[in-house]
């Protein structure tokens, strides 16, 4: 694009930000009724495309009916929550008052921050649009959202639905590349959600402080999940065959690598191995004949991936299962590889593709050396059976989500859940009533409501009075029961009354 068009859309841009301000003020009037009913009209209208939704992501990353399917179940839950919630979420909260409060009432009140923007990425793209538009319609914000352009025929959908519903200085979708990311950028919006790896994370983080917009950034890194010896070994091979296979291992939640007890990583690779072949290779005719895997999602990620496969291979990596490659295809195999050390790529850079590396260790204390050695990831996963085993890795490692003894089931199943990442993973807690509040000022309010002893007590000049109070409350600590307080609110409300204050 040349510059001049740049300039003409920023201008454009620019044109429509100012329209959706004009809105925001609009909107921050609205009732949780008028902004559930709205959520619920947006519902429909991805349902009602659904044909439209299931061809777009096969044509993308070749999905099956059924994945679809449980992403739109995603987003309807997540819809059917916020407008069943969404009014005592709204409501003023009240605050406990203290003694320096007296005759006065507190509260909090959750306020729209105003403008959102939403930089958004491809392997889920639907739930990643809607589940954080519906979180900042609920809060009672305008909307403009950028999907990634490496999933456009969603991203074409997205916009369909969206028009359809909405008028664009309350929700807008523009697509393009990053070119439009880097426009929409320039542009002081309040909050800022992005959903991608670190390198944009960065640049988006830039920008949101040239304008003091706060942002949470979903991203991801290498996930761990942890195989002690205590774990049901043909149950956790299972269900990490799943997690690191579904979407083609494009989940931001997928495990990574895998520290398996030595004492049990024969078993686990081969129960591994068995239960790829038996979900996604079942008659025997080959991964790829499967309609279970899906494709890569262009070819730049297929040579990113098969670039950190061979660099594994040639430093003396194990290929224990799989490792096929059809460019042609964008296909790639379920693969275990072993023997990998530090100095492969593969163990710093995160996969995103069908790919587990296994890292046995001997001590407890290891697995949780390797796991601190890299950022703080998005997901953990613990396989064991034996309770402190359990604890001993939960209390020494952290990370935005764990699962005990199943590994991606955090997302997508429970609006009550806190999604996010800690730091290089992510900043920021979204689903549920989490985006509501990362899109609300959480605004305190103090009413001064009725006069409470001497009200000009605390103004200069100072009395002994005034002095002798603050001295005392000085040398000790303050612990008057809130029942007291509430209590002699109470009176201070009812005299205040009766002398028609
Ligand atoms: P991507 O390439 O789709 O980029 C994401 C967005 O950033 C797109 O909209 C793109 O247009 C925009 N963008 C690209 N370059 C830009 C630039 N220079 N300036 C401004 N905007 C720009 O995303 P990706 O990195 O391929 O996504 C995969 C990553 O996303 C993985 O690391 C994965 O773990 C992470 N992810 C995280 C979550 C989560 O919820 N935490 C969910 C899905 C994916």
């Amino acid at each position: 694009m040349n510059m001049n068009a740049v300039l003409k859309e920023a201008n454009i841009y620019g044109e429509l930000f100012d329209r959706q301000k004009i809105k925001s003020h609009e909107l921050a009037l609205t009732t949780a009724a008028q902004r559930a009913d709205k959520i619920r009209a947006l519902l429909k209208a991805i349902m009602d495309a659904r044909p439209a939704i299931l061809e777009a992501g096969y044509k993308e990353l070749r999905l099956n009916p059924t994945d679809l399917d449980a992403q739109l179940l995603m987003v309807k839950g997540e819809a059917e929550f916020i407008a069943r919630h969404l009014e005592s979420w709204m409501a003023d909260q009240p605050i406990q008052g203290t003694l320096m409060t007296l005759g006065k009432k507190s509260y909090v009140r959750y306020e729209p921050k105003g403008m959102v923007l939403h930089v958004s990425t491809w392997n889920a793209p639907i739930a990643e649009a809607f589940v954080l538009a519906f979180g900042a319609m609920a809060a009672g914000c305008t909307f403009v959202l950028k999907p990634s352009e490496l999933a456009p025929h969603s991203a074409q959908v997205i916009a369909d639905i969206v028009e359809k519903v909405l008028k664009d200085d309350e929700f807008v979708v523009l697509n393009g590349g990053a070119e439009v990311s880097a426009e929409l950028l320039k542009l002081p919006f309040n909050h800022i959600f992005y959903v991608g790896g670190h390198g944009v994370g960065r640049i988006i983080m830039r920008a949101a402080a040239e304008h003091f917009a706060t942002v949470t950034l979903e991203m991801g890194g290498k996930n761990p999940v942890i195989v002690d010896q205590t774990a049901d070994i043909a149950e956790a091979g299972r269900k990490i065959a799943w997690g690191r296979v579904a979407n083609a291992g494009q989940v931001c939640l997928a495990p990574d690598y895998a520290l398996v007890h030595d004492s049990v990583v024969k078993e686990f690779i081969s129960e591994l191995g068995k239960s790829m072949t038996s979900m996604y290779n079942p008659d025997g005719k080959g991964y790829n004949k499967s309609a279970d895997v899906p494709r890569i999602v262009n070819i730049r990620h297929f040579e990113r991936i098969k670039a950190l496969f061979d660099d594994a291979v040639a430093k003396g990596a194990k290929l224990e299962h799989g490792g096929e490659f059809d460019a042609a295809d964008l296909f790639i195999s379920p693969t275990i590889l072993s023997g990998v050390t530090e100095d492969m790529r593969i163990m710093t850079e995160e996969i995103f593709g069908p790919i587990i590396c296994i890292v046995p260790f001997s001590q407890r204390e290891q697995a949780i050396t390797t796991i601190r050695r890299r950022p703080k990831p998005l997901g953990s996963y613990i396989f064991a059976k034996d309770r402190a085993a359990i604890d001993f890795f939960l209390a020494r490692t952290t990370s935005g989500s764990t699962v005990v003894n199943h590994n991606l089931v955090q997302s997508g199943t429970n609006a009550h859940f806190p999604f996010g990442g800690v730091n290089a993973s992510g900043i920021g807690r979204i689903g549920g009533r989490y985006t509501f509040l990362e899109c609300s000022n959480t605004r305190g309010v103090v009413e001064d409501q009725y006069p409470a002893g001497d009200p000009n007590i605390m103004f200069p000049p100072y009395s002994e009075k005034y002095k002798g109070m603050i001295a005392q409350m000085l040398g000790k600590e303050i612990k008057v029961p809130n029942g007291v307080i509430n209590l002699i609110n109470g009176i201070i409300k009812i005299t205040a009354k009766l002398k028609g204050k």
